[in-house]
């Protein structure tokens, strides 16, 4: 019988992530070379298509560029911990009367629902968590807002790093199509001979290769974003997601708008930046330090860090 180790696993996965990082960087690189190198001839030696190729060119780069500032803001952004010391409760008094409750109660809090009203308490941390907060056996912690661990950034995707995980996926989308698009041409040219005569003998196999992965990744990518805009749409985690088929009123919808507004921040204009402004980060952390958030009253400015009322 096999003897399989949790802990193992959670180890193997941190240092597979760190093969991702490399193998991500790889496959941008190898999909800009096969790019650049089919189009930049056309754009130096002028003609007709040299316009068309120039902007084909540019706006792949600019692509390039978002994704991998998405990609590493994912990576590097912390998603969210919980504050040391913070409880649901009104007081640290009764915080430590319900702590004393649950050592001698028969209920389990923990192993509730999140969004059942009842504060839960992480065994691990030995600390309150707040509502859609989880434990990451990975990186040993309890995660606001946690979606799930991603070996392709390393990182645990949550609160604060949501939205650079779902533009590097949008942009990464987005690249793939137009360098499968941009190279579908060469390709065919390799199965007719046409690129044998090249001068760097190995860009045929570089283009073949890159247009694969490229069309590949866009497939696969499509499906998980539609997966994750609707969850967006839902206002619901990949965590969630069973609990939400059990709950038919979920508690946290508040509205398409509210439910985009909860993850890409309320100003428009930074929707598409991986990042948030200071305001939008307080707003966000004081939310997902709340009990539960007023479905229909204005989004509250959060009040940062601390206890706060049931
Ligand atoms: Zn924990």
């Amino acid at each position: 019988m096999v003897d399989l180790n949790v802990f193992q696993c959670c180890r193997f996965l941190r240092h597979i992530g760190k093969v991702m990082v490399l193998v991500v960087l790889g496959f941008v690189t190898l999909t800009a070379y096969a790019v650049i190198s089919s189009y930049a001839p056309m754009v130096a030696h002028g003609g007709a298509r040299a316009a068309g190729a120039f902007f084909a060119l540019l706006f792949f780069c600019a692509l390039v560029v978002a994704l991998l500032w998405a990609y590493f803001a994912a990576v590097l952004v912390d998603p969210g911990r919980v504050p040391a010391g913070w409880h649901p409760f009104g007081s640290d008094e009764e915080a430590a009367a319900e702590l004393e409750r649950l050592e001698f109660a028969s209920y389990r809090p923990q192993e509730r629902l999140a969004g059942s009203g009842r504060p839960r308490f992480c065994r691990k941390c030995e600390a309150w968590k707040p509502e859609r907060a989880h434990h990451d056996s990975i990186t040993g912690r309890c995660v606001l807002r946690m979606d799930h661990y991603c070996v392709w950034v390393l990182n645990c995707v949550g609160l604060l790093n949501y939205k650079a995980f779902l533009l590097f996926l949008c942009y990464t989308f987005v690249a793939c199509g137009l360098a499968a698009g941009l190279l579908a041409g060469t390709f065919v040219g390799i199965f007719r001979g046409l690129e044998a005569g090249t001068e760097d003998p190995a860009r045929p196999a570089i283009v073949f290769v890159a247009f694969v992965i490229d069309a590949a990744f866009c497939l696969s990518l499509a499906g998980f974003l539609i997966m994750h805009a609707r969850l967006v749409a839902a206002n619901c985690t990949t965590i969630e997601m069973y609990e939400k088929r059990r709950t038919p009123d979920w508690p946290y919808n508040r509205g398409l708008r509210r439910n985009v507004q909860d993850v890409f921040g309320n100003s428009q204009l930074r929707w598409f930046v991986p990042t948030y402004s200071p305001e939008e980060r307080a707003v966000l952390l004081g939310n997902a330090l709340r009990r539960r958030l007023p479905r229909s009253d204005a989004t509250p400015v959060g009040s940062g860090y601390g206890a706060m009322a049931p």
